[in-house]
């Protein structure tokens, strides 16, 4: 009976450690209240969300040659992202524009749904190659699943456990409050680790997208540099890891040869 007792706590601790953790892409283990599926069907309801108003007050993708330029550069990156995940070709991917002059910052949503803001590139005065590491690294946190990752934590912070089970038995109300998660995850700083990680991946896709590995030192010097003037959202969802732009220079003599190979082309 004891040991019958045993077996099932056993059991019971696989099951929701199995539920609850799993790698991603950087071979990180994961908190994971939200599948990535789910996260990303909650993404688009956030993402309208977000857009609408924007869009009301004109401001989304209102320049045509600056939304020529942020394709040009985030197609190159989504065909890199592919490679690094394949099963990321079924998502619909887009970038808009949104002009916000005094908002520093730029999102990649699960699902790669992304924004990028004028102020980001104008307060920046931010070259091509840097306007690339921003969306690699933006696009890296969602193909590291961050985003269900961040969900996860707003729901886990938010709102009590019994009450996510009963909204996910009721169905319909399990998808508001993911989707509410979705927005809530969309303000939330990355962990430190996750910042890492992100650096990792996405000055890797930056630089196999042909875009020079060192505009990732120069992108986060000339962040650091003008943040006093405030409207860096940016700086808040990303915290500064330990070292970045030492590891990220650390990081590009490694990152030269996928460079080179791109621009050889
Ligand atoms: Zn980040």
């Amino acid at each position: 009976m004891k040991h019958y007792s045993l077996i099932v706590i056993f059991l019971t601790i696989a099951l929701t450690t199995l539920t609850a953790c799993q790698k991603n892409l950087a071979g990180r283990t994961q908190f994971m209240l939200v599948t990535e599926s789910s996260a990303i069907e909650a993404s688009k309801q956030a993402y309208v969300d977000t857009l609408s108003p924007l869009q009301q007050a004109g401001k989304v993708d209102n320049n045509p040659k600056m939304v020529q330029r942020v394709n040009r550069i985030t197609d190159k990156l989504i065909q890199e992202a592919i490679k690094k995940r394949p099963e990321t070709k079924d998502w619909a991917w887009s970038v808009k524009v949104i002009d916000e002059p005094n908002t520093v910052n730029a999102w990649c949503m699960a699902g790669g749904k992304m924004a990028i803001y004028t102020g980001l590139i104008n307060k920046l005065n931010a070259t091509d190659d840097e306007i690339a590491q921003v969306m690699g690294h933006e696009i890296s946190h969602a193909l590291l699943n961050h985003s269900a990752e961040r969900m996860s934590l707003a729901m886990a912070n938010n709102m009590a456990l019994s009450l996510l089970q009963k909204s996910i038995d009721a169905g319909e109300q399990g998808m508001a409050l993911a989707n509410a998660a979705a927005q809530v995850a969309l303000t939330l700083p990355n962990s430190r680790q996750g910042e890492k990680d992100a650096d990792k991946v996405g000055i890797e896709l930056a630089a196999k997208a042909g875009f020079d590995p060192n505009a990732a030192v120069t992108l986060w010097q000339k962040m650091a540099k003008n943040s006093g003037s405030g409207g860096f959202e940016f700086l808040s969802t990303h915290p500064s890891p330990e070292n970045r732009q030492e590891k990220l220079k650390k990081m590009i003599p490694l990152m030269m040869p996928y460079y080179q190979a791109a621009k050889g082309q």
